[in-house]
């Protein structure tokens, strides 16, 4: 057998698990939530369920381009600077005028830009070429026939999907929504996570720091990521070290969260208060092939909420979050592009990397050349270069080593 990208599976107890098998596994755990219909101002960032099928044509009616004066072209053709052509002035049109007074041959009626179009009328002078006047007024330049109009329906026809379903809920698509007269989208509710961080070294940023302590960072890290992908994050934090406490901890949130993710708590050592507490309890715990990010885990929490733990290092938890989560939760949430774009790139500097193990480099991709510098070394304790990297680099399982020059995949990150 043999994963998407020819890495052989290896067998008996050190083996190691593929990524695309352990982000199968996550994708297959995050199911989509249901569809709801929300008020457009509480939709932004989320994914469209339905296509949005316009009712009305955009203009809705015939329109001024321009402010002006609307008249028959065929009463201005002469017009020019040193002759002009005066006409009287009828009616005053601003926007939002709802009559329309017809325009009667050899008059003007003035109007602002978005009036509708008096009948008779098939072109606008813009004030520019005129003198301006209201009772009446001196054109000084010809219009041809359809001059300075919006046609109805020339930007969107009855009938038009102006938005496929799955995309993505921004300001453009919220704008498109309410021209057409949407006050409501059908949206999958977004999903309710909950993060966890345990470990007796952290504390509250803000606070005195002793030695042997850090400042939490995993828990905000991972509660914005969630946000930023579409979910509501709920975030615990400080959870000790202990497994009656961590059970504890969870119990009050399991019936509201769709899916639990822990960090740190995973790994080989001692006092591993994740994978202690959630061993035997529907989540398993396997190493994948990935550097940085090897130990993790994914399950159900005793057949409720879905878990996924991360390991504890900061930039191994947000690269497994990217590479596992992020993707997941989009796709559960509808976002038809639910992964980062990938961009081919050209490596400036060589690379070692671990063997039978995906490496991602926190790296600086510069999109005029199309070339990847990594950025900082590869521990996974390294998080300053991850706050400024904009991108990460994808090292193939089977490369132990790449020359510069190389050509390599890059997930852009902003
Ligand atoms: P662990 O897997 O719990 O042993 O954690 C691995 C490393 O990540 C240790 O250096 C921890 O101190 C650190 N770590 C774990 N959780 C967090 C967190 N929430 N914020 C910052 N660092 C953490
Ligand atoms: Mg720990």
């Amino acid at each position: 057998m043999a994963d998407d990208r020819g890495v052989p599976h290896a067998t008996g107890p050190s083996a190691l698990t593929p990524v695309s098998e352990h982000r199968a596994r996550i994708a297959s755990l995050i199911s989509p939530a249901p569809v709801e219909s929300r008020a457009l101002a509480d939709c932004l960032g989320l994914a469209l369920a339905e296509d949005l099928v316009a009712a009305i044509p955009l203009p809705p009616f015939d329109n001024s381009a321009m402010d002006g004066y609307a008249v028959r072209s065929v009463d201005v053709t002469e017009a020019a600077p040193e002759r002009p052509v005066v006409l009287p002035v009828s009616e005053d049109l601003p926007a939002g005028r709802i009559d329309s007074p017809p325009l009667q041959p050899g008059t003007a009626h003035r109007i602002m830009t978005g009036a509708q179009m008096p009948s008779g009328a098939d072109a606008v002078v813009p004030v520019e070429r005129t003198d301006g006047g209201t009772a009446e007024v001196e054109v000084r330049a010809p219009a041809q026939p359809g001059a300075n109009l919006r046609r109805a329906g020339e930007d969107v026809r009855v009938g038009t999907a102006v938005l496929a379903a799955g995309t993505s809920l921004g300001p453009s698509q919220l704008g498109i929504a309410a021209a057409v007269g949407a006050a409501r989208l059908p949206v999958r509710r977004p999903l309710r996570v909950l993060v966890l961080s345990t470990g007796s070294e952290l504390v509250e940023p803000g606070s005195p720091l002793r030695a042997g302590q850090i400042y939490e960072s995993n828990g905000l890290m991972l509660a914005t990521a969630v946000r930023e992908a579409g979910g509501v994050a709920e975030l615990l934090r400080f959870v000790p070290d202990d497994v009656a406490a961590f059970h504890a901890a969870l119990a009050p949130h399991l019936e509201r969260t769709d899916l639990i993710i822990t960090s740190g708590g995973v790994s080989a050592g001692a006092y591993e208060v994740v994978k202690d507490s959630l061993s035997g309890n529907g989540v398993e715990f396997t190493k994948v092939a990935m550097q940085p990010g090897m130990p993790q885990g994914a399950g159900r929490y005793r057949g409720g909420p879905a878990v996924v733990a991360l390991p504890g290092n900061p930039v191994s938890a947000m690269v497994s979050f990217e590479v596992f989560v992020r993707p997941a939760l989009r796709a559960a949430a509808g976002h038809h592009r639910a992964e980062r774009p990938v961009r081919k790139a050209t490596l400036t500097s060589a690379l070692q990397a671990p063997s039978a193990r995906r490496q991602y480099r926190r790296a600086l991709f510069d999109p005029e050349t199309a070339t990847v510098a990594p950025h900082g070394g590869p521990g996974s304790h390294l998080l300053s270069a991850m706050a400024t990297a904009n991108c990460l680099l994808e090292v193939p399982e089977d490369a132990v080593e790449l020359p510069a020059g190389s050509t390599v995949d890059v997930l852009l990150m902003d």
